[in-house]
């Protein structure tokens, strides 16, 4: 890897980041007159802990990692965006992106003006790793690499990703978003052999909580302090705060839903298979399914007709007459199975 201060955009290294209020007294109990917030509707009124320190602790013992190497943020978005803002030039820099991938690393490129260089999954959707080194040059800051990967399901073989970690000059972002879903264990715990390395997860999808917004991102220290100059003071709102750490205290609802989660999912395998029209079921290490079917767009238009909602990824890069399906409770996935019924049924 470069040096970070070589990676590191300049005007972000030279950055003084906007000292709020509460930066400047990090004591405890006080009468707090400094942010000229209102004394009346207690504990609304108040600004939140800037860096969620209460929170990042409860995470940091969950995880396993000390918390210095966390970043809280308005959902994994936000970690994304600030990766871009952190490290790539705007219409200079270039950022090495698996396809098909999850859509967002493309669209905070495309608003920070940096370009996205593609590189293909072979046919069983693994990793091109000698492709994705070749792909990049001097400019490129940031390699993305999702696993297990949305929307194909599959995860990568570690010995692949350590192969690009130890082959990319830059920062390779590993997106772990569905890591609860899967036993192996996250490349968290290797942070301190791969300073080059920021890790995505989120309390979005096994934790339930994707109405909150609250994204994590792991990695060395000296790279979450670049961040958190980045960041808005305030990122993650009191509400936020409050409810995940009261949500922490439930760990075992977590992996209670997990295990739901995945039984659900090997019955709606099972389901599928027996349908005409599904030609294939890729393998799936998330809370999803990829199902390759004969007419992707008309089961789609069909069940949205009888109010089953699911995802349309016919148009994605080697997804070619595929649907996402999420799992479900045991209700929903019922009604589902009763949608695609009548479309076998009529059709
Ligand atoms: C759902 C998802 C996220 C979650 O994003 P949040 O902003 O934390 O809700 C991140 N990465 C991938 C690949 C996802 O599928």
């Amino acid at each position: 890897m470069k040096p970070l201060n070589q990676l590191i955009r300049q005007n972000i290294l030279s950055l003084k980041p906007y000292s709020s209020a509460r930066d400047e007294y990090t004591g405890g109990e006080a009468i707090f007159l400094d942010a000229n917030e209102n004394p009346f509707n207690s504990p609304y009124n108040r600004y939140p802990d800037p860096y969620q320190r209460e929170l990042k602790e409860k995470i940091a013992r969950i995880k396993g990692i000390a918390a210095e190497y966390l970043f809280l943020g308005n959902g994994s978005d936000e970690a994304i965006d600030i990766a871009f803002r952190a490290f790539c030039e705007p219409g200079k820099d270039n950022v090495v992106a698996i396809d098909p991938t999850y859509g967002m690393y493309l669209v905070a490129a495309d608003i920070n003006n940096i370009e996205t260089r593609k590189v293909k999954l072979t046919d069983d959707f693994d990793l091109d790793t000698d492709g994705l080194l070749q792909a990049c040059d001097q400019n490129t800051k940031l390699l993305f690499i999702c696993s297990p990967n949305n929307p194909t399901g599959n995860s990568f073989k570690k010995e692949d990703i350590v192969k690009i970690i130890e082959g990319f000059q830059g920062i390779v972002v590993l997106d772990e978003a569905y890591i609860d879903f899967v036993p192996e264990k996250s490349f968290v715990h290797e942070l301190t052999r791969y300073p080059n390395v920021i890790i995505l997860q989120t309390f979005s999808k096994a934790w339930g909580m994707a109405g909150i917004r609250l994204g994590m991102a792991f990695a060395s220290p000296e790279i979450i302090q670049i961040f958190n100059k980045i960041k808005y003071p305030y990122n993650v709102n009191v509400l936020t705060q409050k409810k995940a750490l009261e949500l922490l205290q439930t760990e075992q609802d977590m992996s209670d839903w997990v295990k739901v989660i995945l039984s659900e999912k090997s019955k709606m395998k099972e389901r599928l298979d027996g349908y005409s029209f599904v030609q294939k079921i890729y393998p799936s290490d998330a809370n999803y399914l990829l199902v390759k079917t004969d007419n992707a767009k008309g089961i789609y238009n069909y069940l949205v007709n009888e109010g089953v909602v699911i995802r349309d990824r016919s148009t994605v890069t080697l997804c070619e007459g595929c649907l996402r399906i999420t799992i479900g409770s045991e209700q929903e996935n019922q009604c589902l199975y009763q949608g695609l019924d009548k479309y076998m049924a009529d059709n």
